[in-house]
């Protein structure tokens, strides 16, 4: 009931709508991206290419009830 400040924000990566906390992009430190965007950066700097990334994704969401 008592959703507090979930406002919704637009991710300027991937377009998509998200509410609850935001990840600072990883490319200048001050955008703020989605949290999927997050996990991708920083799988991204492991060196893991993106399809392996999206897998890890599609974990993370079934994990997590959006
Ligand atoms: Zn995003």
């Amino acid at each position: 009931m008592d959703k507090k400040n979930v406002k919704p924000t637009t991710c300027p990566l991937c377009g998509r709508t998200y509410t609850g906390a935001p990840a600072v992009s990883r490319t200048d430190n001050t955008t703020l991206i989605c949290p999927d965007c997050g996990t991708r950066q920083a799988l991204a700097d492991m060196g893991v290419d993106a399809e392996e990334q999206e897998r890890i994704l599609d974990i993370i969401h079934r994990c997590r009830p959006q």
